[in-house]
Formats: structure tokens, C-alpha cells, sequence
């Protein structure tokens, strides 16, 4: 499932890709990943122009010109591609597909759930998702004054506030692997436990990790607009590498199951 770097690197190149390119046109394969009908789809968004493409959390914002919104969200094993004219899509494979006045084409595939909504742009402080995401963590307003102020009285597990993305927005089960071990934290740490010195180096992890995700091109599997995949995975220091050798320390690296998540630590390195 895509995670903020993924989706920071999509929209990058959504925004070079189709920026000021125009909607002439729409196909609407699966019709409940929309907000609104198939037809109200087709008829609103014919005619936009594309003014710029931008990340939120594990969302892709797409502003409109006259004042609409087109948001995705790829849920597990999504896509956005760019493909030519010519090209045929597989109306089962492809949920929606977006035509260009260039000609070319924007396919829109979710292998699980995923989401397509168009709206006014005003309303984006209504959408059910969005308007409930907490701080884009590499945002400027996101200090660790701010950090330290979010896990005040957060009596649970560490992991599951940094999860929730109305805590914090972006991070998943990929790029929390090596940011606590960065920040030599257990994944079932109670927040309230954490010292301030340990809350700092977890600020410090998550920029770190996010902007190296960013860095790479994005995770595992993950692609932009034109399909490159990213190489952040053959950089993980612990993430999915159980049995292997802590760099740090040696120990072999360890998989264990915190409430519905697979986490991969140290368990000498982080306590
Ligand atoms: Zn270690």
C-alpha cells in the first residue's frame, strides 16, 4: 500500500506529467470507487484543466480548474499510468480511465479498494477522509514541539499513533520499520513512556526515513506516473529483512506481530 514518500513521488510526476493538459473525457469502469454517479463523473469533469497535482497523507490531490477537486486514493496495489493513444485498456483491470487533449491517456487501476471523488473545491474541508488527517509530518508546521505535544497523555502503543493517520499523516507498515529502529524504539513502547530525548530522535527517524523513501523513489512496488519503481527497498536497515543482521549490532532481526501489523526489529537495539 502506498505510503506519503510513494505518493509524494506519484503526484511529482502526475504534476510534470499532466500539468496543464485538459480532461476531454472519462470512463468509468467501476463505478462505487466514485463519490458521485458515473455520469455526474463525466459530465463535471470534461472540459477541466489540470492546474497542479499534490500529496496529503496517502492521498493524491489533483486541483481542477473551475474550482474542482479530483482526489485518489490507490488503496493496496493501485497505479496511475500515463499511456498513448493507441493503447487499450482492460476495462476490467483499469477502474477509470481519464483522456487528454494531448491524446493521451490516464489509467486508473485498484487491485483492492480504492477511491476517485471529484468535488467542489471548497468542500475539500468536508471530505470524510481527508478533513480528518492529522499533520503531514516533513510539512514546516510539524516540529517536535508539535510531535511532543500530539503523544501527550497517548497512553497506547507507539506504533498504532504512528499508523493512525489522523495522528500523523503518511507513514505505513513499510516506513515505520526502519524509523523505529532509527529512533532505537520498540514498536510496543507506550507512548507516555517515551523520554524527551527518545521522542526527539523518533522526530528525527520519521524525517529522516520519509524524506529518504522520497529520496529513492518510493517503496516497494510502488511507481510513478511512468512506471518507475522505486528502489527505497534496497535500502531497508531492518524492514523485511528478518534473520538477517542488525547493521548496528549483529543481532539477528526479528519479526513479530504487533495488533494487526508485522513489525521486523533489533531487539537489542530498540527498547
Ligand atoms: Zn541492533
Amino acid at each position: 500500500m502506498p505510503e506519503l514518500p510513494d505518493i509524494y513521488i506519484l503526484a511529482k510526476s502526475m504534476n510534470e506529467a499532466l500539468k496543464d493538459k485538459v480532461i476531454v473525457g472519462a470512463h468509468v469502469n467501476q463505478p462505487k470507487c466514485l463519490n458521485i454517479s458515473a455520469k455526474k463523473f463525466k459530465d463535471s469533469i470534461k472540459g477541466r484543466r489540470i492546474e497542479d497535482v499534490n500529496q496529503r497523507g496517502k492521498w493524491v490531490i489533483v486541483s481542477l480548474d473551475s474550482d474542482y477537486t479530483l482526489v485518489l486514493n490507490l488503496g493496496m496495489g493501485g497505479e496511475v499510468r500515463l499511456h498513448n493513444q493507441n493503447e487499450k485498456p482492460n476495462p476490467e483491470r483499469e477502474r477509470i480511465v481519464l483522456n487528454l487533449n494531448t491524446g493521451e491517456q490516464v489509467w486508473i487501476h485498484h487491485w483492492w479498494f480504492g477511491h476517485v471523488h471529484l468535488f467542489n473545491s471548497k468542500d475539500i474541508t468536508k471530505h470524510k477522509q481527508i478533513s480528518k488527517l492529522g499533520p503531514e509530518p516533513l510539512s514546516d508546521s510539524f516540529t517536535v514541539e508539535k510531535f511532543t505535544e500530539l503523544l501527550k497523555g497517548k497512553r497506547g502503543r507507539i506504533k498504532s499513533y504512528l499508523l493512525d493517520q489522523s495522528f500523523i499523516a503518511g507513514i505505513g507498515n513499510v516506513y515505520i520499520q526502519d524509523t523505529l529502529w532509527y529512533a532505537r524504539i520498540h514498536p510496543n513502547r507506550r507512548a507516555n513512556t517515551l523520554t524527551d530525548k527518545e521522542i526527539k530522535s523518533l522526530y528525527d527517524a520519521i524525517q529522516r526515513v520519509l524524506k529518504q523513501g522520497i529520496r529513492y523513489g518510493g517503496g516497494p512496488g510502488e511507481q510513478d506516473i511512468w512506471g518507475n519503481q522505486g528502489t527505497y527497498s534496497k535500502h531497508l536497515q531492518v524492514g523485511y529483512r528478518t534473520g538477517k543482521p542488525c547493521p548496528r549490532c549483529k543481532t539477528t532481526i526479528e519479526e513479530l506481530r504487533v495488533g494487526s501489523t508485522t513489525s521486523y526489529i533489533c531487539s537489542k537495539c530498540q527498547v
